[in-house]
């Protein structure tokens, strides 16, 4: 591959690190599976890694592999420990080396965020996001840490990688030795900035040596903490020379640690936001480094490497979506990647939900040897009904298999519901996913009708093998008095542009389209292409003596005053992305959005929304003691057998609460209600959405062999990721 008569010749360009030559500028960044921690899931591991290294991928890096017990993830979390270790990733080395690849593991060593009760820190400081409290590791401790590193690096060497990375950021271990924050030691690894830095810089000696001079060594560095306490721009700086000298190949950027109240990654997060603050680092040493965070596609890394900002680019999410990404870029067929989205649905919602990580965009991911898009045997005639994620997964995966297809859009533009997301603030890469399948339905041959809403008849008629239904959701219409009074309007017509809000507006249904239309309302500009005011809003600042890169955050006043309403007293929000709903939570915060639950929605009329609502905040009752941890901490059932040895045999944390004598929940105290009108211009109504489904019966009487997918199927907590995997799936199955 030469990227000389390519747009993107810089991305391109092979890296000689010495003793090695990377094949380009493209790395895929750490991400943890789920499939690393038993290793009879090797095998697809090793899949899932050579089709990303057969797309051309210049360098991987594993999901994090702990040095010892004590940094183990969770119990059970994958270890670099043993030959036997070594030997069992063979398969994995073995596979990526076939493909033409090179792969790093990375050693991480959890400290702190560490799920289990043995966990090790520089100081007994738990982490606001971890029930768990480490334990101070002692001098002894900390020596035999920096061996465990060393010897990780010779074991993963013996296993046939390339290299490691140390993961020194994102708030793990490492990270919490070089911070004030949580490092309050007052020996030889903690005090001055020197003694904290001091481990960090022990373990790149002690991998360097023990894995020999012709081994990648990657450090992770954070460059910007984004917490309270975390280091200044001249410790990060010090840091990273010392790292160097150390022995380290190749320096990658790490921003913000998991318990950062700052968003780093998630879609409404501007693309290459943190690419100044890698461009700041370089000039400071010799060895290469690495842009990354919100970089998904070839111009905005190319950018960044043609700026001189930094000599590589990671990009994690974006290689799970399309795992042929280098190869469309080198063949400058940028329009044909399948972009991440950065919505983290099936990623990283699922890594903190203990659910094997695959994606929203690409089903396949994750699931390499089991859904298998191959050539069909059998061609058929297949028409699909409707254009909305579900209906487009479908009909292009049908027709890359050699089927024949029609495809039928009542509206005059392909997308359904998610075109309507992406009118978001915020949302913006959603519109990637629709350019996305516009390009594949040209490439497939699937023959698209637009502006066509057909009816039974015509499908008979059609002459179709099977007819897939993808006919997706409307706006549910609540039976609430005044429902039909001029200042009701829903979702949809707003977003449309088809009708306008007032000044003061009500949001009836706080789901996730009731928070989007409330970012919507609150929002002049899209924070995802204004990177200065996203910065001011969040509190991020590059005045290098900001302890963790942070300042007092500022945001843009809402130009509309918004209320958002729902009859569930659990506070709004509750049922978001797990990596995501904070986001949007602090966001309607800085908004000033008032939120209102428990309500009762009476009626509508010239005065606004008349609701009751409880005269006092709604406690609701909680489980308490060992049954609260089990219930919040994901996969923390086997964390807490170690230390009740009743949890592990109980099915779902909160069970145990309920069979503990003295720890069932209080009773719900009594609620009385009281009126409140709201005086607004506009009620939206969110209020969910039914299914689309009526052709099933007429189709069914007509004896046609008919599927139902997506929101035609079931509408309750329909969202995309079910519509284009249930889509995917079926179209592997035709
Ligand atoms: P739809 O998207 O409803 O598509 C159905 C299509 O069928 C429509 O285009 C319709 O015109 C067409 N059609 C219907 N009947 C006929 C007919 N007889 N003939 C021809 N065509 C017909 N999901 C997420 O996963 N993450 C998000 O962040 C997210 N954000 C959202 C934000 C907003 C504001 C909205 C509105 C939705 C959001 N969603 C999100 C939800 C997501 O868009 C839907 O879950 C998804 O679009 C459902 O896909 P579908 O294909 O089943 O149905
Ligand atoms: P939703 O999440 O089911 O929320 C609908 C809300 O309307 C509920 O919170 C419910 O709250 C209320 N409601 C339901 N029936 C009602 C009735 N008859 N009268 C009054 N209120 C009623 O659905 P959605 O917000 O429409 O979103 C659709 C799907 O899109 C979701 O499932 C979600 O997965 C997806 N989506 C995801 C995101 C994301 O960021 N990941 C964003 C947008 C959409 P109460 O009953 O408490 O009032
Ligand atoms: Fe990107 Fe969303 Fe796929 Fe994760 S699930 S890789 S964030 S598109």
């Amino acid at each position: 591959m030469t990227g000389e008569t390519n747009q993107y010749p810089h991305l391109l360009e092979p890296l000689d690190l010495g003793f090695t030559t990377l094949r380009n500028r493209v790395m895929m960044g750490s991400m943890h599976t789920g499939m690393e921690d038993k290793a009879s899931e090797f095998p697809e591991l090793a899949a899932y890694f050579a089709e990303r290294a057969r797309g051309g991928v210049g360098l991987m890096v594993t999901g994090g592999f702990g040095p010892n017990l004590r940094g183990a993830f969770y119990p059970g979390s994958g270890m670099m420990t043993s030959s036997r270790h070594a030997r069992q990733h063979r398969v994995i080395t073995d596979e990526v080396h076939d493909a033409g690849g090179a792969i790093l593991m990375q050693i991480l060593h959890a400290g702190r965020y560490a799920y289990h009760p043995l966990s090790v820190s520089a100081s007994r400081i738990k982490a606001p996001i971890n029930p768990f409290t480490p334990f101070a590791l002692s001098d002894r401790g900390v020596r035999q840490t920096i061996k465990d590193f060393g010897r990780c690096a010779a074991l993963a060497r013996e296993a046939g990688y390339d290299g490691v990375e140390v993961m020194g950021s994102e708030g793990y271990f490492i990270n919490q030795f070089l911070a004030e924050r949580t490092n309050k030691r007052t020996d030889a690894w903690g005090g001055s900035p020197e003694n904290r830095r001091r481990i960090a810089v022990e373990i790149v000696r002690s991998v360097r040596e023990a894995a020999g001079p012709d081994f990648i060594v990657m450090y992770r560095l954070s460059m910007i903490d984004l917490v309270e306490g975390g280091q200044t721009w001249p410790e990060v700086v010090a840091l990273a020379t010392e790292i160097e000298a150390a022995g380290a190949t190749i320096i990658n950027t790490g921003i913000g640690w998991h318990e950062a109240r700052v968003p780093t990654i998630v879609t409404s997060v501007p693309r290459a936001a943190f690419a100044d603050v890698t461009a700041r680092l370089k000039p400071h040493v010799s060895i290469p480094v690495v842009a990354s965070n919100r970089i998904n596609m070839p111009q905005t890394a190319e950018q960044i490497l043609a700026d001189g900002k930094a000599d590589m680019i990671s990009m994690a999410r974006p290689m799970l979506a399309d795992p042929e990404w280098v190869n469309k870029a080198a063949g400058d067929r940028a329009d044909e990647i399948n972009t991440c989205i950065a919505c983290n649905q099936a990623c990283l919602d699922h890594t903190f939900t203990r659910q094997r990580a695959s994606c929203l965009v690409n089903p396949r991911a994750g699931h390499e040897t089991t859904l298998v898009l191959g050539p069909t045997r059998a061609t058929k005639k297949v028409a699909v009904v409707g254009a909305g994620p579900a209906g487009l997964a479908t009909a292009t995966a049908l027709a890359q298999r050699g089927h024949s297809v029609d495809l039928y859009e009542a509206e005059d533009h392909i997308g359904g519901q998610f075109a309507m997301a992406q009118r978001i603030p915020g949302k913006e890469e959603f519109s990637e996913t629709v350019r996305y399948f516009t390009r594949q339905i040209e490439l497939s041959g699937v023959r698209l009708h637009l502006s066509t809403r057909v009816d039974a008849d015509t499908l008979a008629d059609g002459g179709f093998d099977e007819v897939v239904l993808a006919t997706g959701v409307v706006p549910r219409i609540p039976q609430i008095e005044g429902i039909d009074h001029a200042k009701v309007i829903s979702y949809a017509e707003l977003l449309r542009g088809e009708k306008e809000a007032g000044q003061r507006v009500a949001v009836i249904g706080a789901g996730g389209i009731g928070v989007d239309v409330s970012e919507w309302l609150t929002h002049t500009s899209s924070p995802t292409l204004d990177l200065d005011a996203w910065e001011q809003e969040w509190g991020v600042t590059d005045d290098e003596s900001a302890p963790g890169g942070l300042t007092t955050p500022v945001a843009e006043p809402s130009p509309r005053e918004v209320y958002l309403v729902q009859r569930k007293t659990s506070p709004i929000g509750k049922g978001l992305g797990k990596t995501t709903g904070w986001v949007h939570k602090a966001s309607l915060q800085h908004k000033g959005v008032q939120q209102i639950t428990g309500a009762t929605y009476e009626r509508i009329d010239d005065d606004g929304l008349h609701l009751t609502v409880p005269d006092k905040p709604v406690r609701r009752p909680r489980p308490t003691g060992v049954g609260a941890v089990a219930a919040k901490v994901p996969g923390s059932r086997q964390a807490l057998g170690a230390v009740t040895g009743v949890a592990a045999k109980v099915p779902g944390g909160t069970a145990v609460a309920g069979k503990v004598p003295g720890l069932l929940p209080p009773e719900p105290e009594p609620i009385n209600r009281v009126p409140r009108i709201l005086d607004v211009d506009t009620v939206v109504v969110c209020t969910g959405q039914e299914s689309q489904r009526e052709l099933v019966d007429a189709l069914t009487a007509k004896g046609i062999r008919t599927h139902i997918i997506g929101g035609a199927d079931v509408a309750a907590e329909l969202d995309a990721k079910r519509a284009i995997g249930q889509g995917t799936r079926l179209a592997a199955e035709i």
